[in-house]
């Protein structure tokens, strides 16, 4: 293998630029139309992980000068109770997007629940409708984290057009979206599984590979076209390098593709952590600015 050469795309820079750019608009919308845009997030239960994002959300959407509102509820939250509170969001005029965080404690559905939450304000992109208007090319709010790939892809990139496109994954959440996005942008694209034969082969044929599986490391570098760009989506839990540190418990986040071996191969990748990461919440608040312009009429469609 070659030296290390890919281009290191680093998402917590464009994120920190994204959010400016949110906030000025924000702004502007207080100034110009008296507008606030409100973003509640709903957390059932304590998971520690969706404590967390949950947190970072609300402070997020606070610095960006939106009103912020968290849901903290009960793991034991009977199923009526959470739909109850999804009802009154949705009419709510403070709020303009609506997020229930994902997973939810066993024994809630969380289908019915999304299914609840007023397309107008699913600032996750997760309920049919949304996904209906993305594959029709009807304005839409699309997942934040595919929306925030594609920032980095168009910026790194610039033209999609043509490109062979490759998206490992085809979550509603994740991959679905993002091959939505990629065919958008005119690329022709590839959704690869769990079922898919000679996955490798058909990796390599990919301008743009991105990963988004759950498999620390899955994609080594021989599956990686030289010159390729590769978005990493995988977030993996592994035991620590260091095996003192992993005796004692410690570990570290990977991504879904081999990293030290896809820096020689691909023309830019981004790290896990730092890069897809910090685009999520990013999105979110834009997708939350462009819910709120929508609701009051200010942005065509
Ligand atoms: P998911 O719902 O579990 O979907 C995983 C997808 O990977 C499925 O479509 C599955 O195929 C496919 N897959 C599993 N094993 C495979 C294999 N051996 N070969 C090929 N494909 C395989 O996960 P997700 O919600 O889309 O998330 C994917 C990853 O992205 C996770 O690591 C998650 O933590 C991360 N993520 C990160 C962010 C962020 O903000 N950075 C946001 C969302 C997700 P089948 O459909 O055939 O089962």
């Amino acid at each position: 293998m070659s030296d290390a050469s890919a281009r290191l795309i680093d998402g917590k820079a464009y994120a920190q630029t994204l959010r400016t750019a949110v906030a000025a608009e924000v702004a502007a919308l207080k100034a110009e139309h008296g507008l606030i845009p409100g973003l509640a997030v709903v957390l059932v239960g304590d998971d520690a992980a969706s404590a967390v994002y949950v947190r970072n959300k609300g402070e997020q959407t606070e610095a960006a000068g939106m009103y912020s509102e968290t849901h903290r509820l009960p793991a034991a939250t009977p199923q009526a109770e959470l739909e109850a509170l999804v009802k009154r969001l949705n009419a709510d005029p403070k709020i303009h997007g609506i997020l229930v965080q994902l997973p939810l404690p066993p024994g809630l559905d969380s289908a019915a629940v999304i299914a609840m939450i007023d397309p107008d304000k699913d600032v996750d992109g997760l309920s049919v409708v949304n996904a209906g208007r993305l594959a029709s090319n009807l304005p839409a709010l699309t997942p934040c984290t595919p929306v925030g790939c594609m920032v980095l892809l168009r910026d790194v990139i610039g033209d999609l057009a043509g490109l062979r496109a490759v998206v490992i994954g085809r979550s509603n959440l994740m991959g679905k979206p993002m091959a939505q996005l990629l065919l958008q942008a005119d690329c022709t694209v590839t959704i690869a599984h769990s079922r898919t034969r000679d996955l490798a082969a058909v990796c390599r044929e990919a301008d743009i590979l991105v990963a988004a599986v759950g498999r620390p490391q899955m994609v080594r570098g021989d599956w990686i076209k030289p010159g390729a760009v590769v978005i990493d989506v995988g977030v993996n839990r592994v035991a620590s390098k260091d095996p003192e540190k992993a005796a004692a418990g410690k570990t570290r986040l990977v991504g879904d593709v081999a990293f030290d071996e896809a820096l020689s191969i691909a023309s830019a990748i981004t790290p896990v952590p730092g890069g897809v990461g910090p685009m999520t919440i990013a999105c979110l608040l834009q997708n939350t600015l462009t819910a709120a312009r929508r609701i009051h009429g200010l942005e065509a469609g």
